[in-house]
């Protein structure tokens, strides 16, 4: 069992389950969606995550004719996870969100062509200039540290 909440505390989470990947995400939305260098998403089965207290709010996005939902507390405004109509039963969870941040890493780079000059990527980290298939990246996670 795993904890998380917002910045603020009005939202707390628990997080029951088995990751299918983690990944950092270059590409400009995450950039400005973050007001940082990338975004950091888990992908975790909806059905694993659970709001212990506080409320989520929705916001509806379009990213290039992709329907996404940004949950983000009602407060303070950390997004807590993102949704989209094409993945119906997983969500990529903000994992900066949780209380203990130390047992996951990213196995890969996304959107690498728009990273911004100074970051520094591992070489020993699968990177991709533009958007891999879930596929690929599932296998990476099940696949690390091997
Ligand atoms: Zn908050
Ligand atoms: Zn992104």
């Amino acid at each position: 069992m795993k904890t998380g909440s917002c910045e603020c505390k009005s939202v707390h989470y628990q997080y029951d389950g088995e990751p299918l990947t983690c990944y950092a995400c270059h590409c400009t939305d995450c950039q400005t969606s973050s007001g940082s260098a990338f975004g950091l998403s888990m992908i975790v089965n909806e059905v694993d995550i659970r709001i212990t207290k506080g409320t989520l709010i929705t916001n509806n996005l379009d990213y290039d004719g992709v329907k996404v939902q940004r949950h983000h507390c009602e407060k303070c405004g950390s997004s807590i996870w993102f949704s989209a109509d094409i993945y119906p039963d997983i969500i990529a969870l903000k994992p900066g969100t949780f209380d203990d941040t130390s047992w996951f890493k990213p196995v890969a780079h996304l959107w690498t062509r728009s990273a911004q000059s100074w970051v520094y990527l591992d070489p020993d980290v699968p990177q991709f200039k533009q958007q891999p298939e879930m596929s690929e990246l599932i296998s990476l996670w099940k696949n690390r540290g091997k």
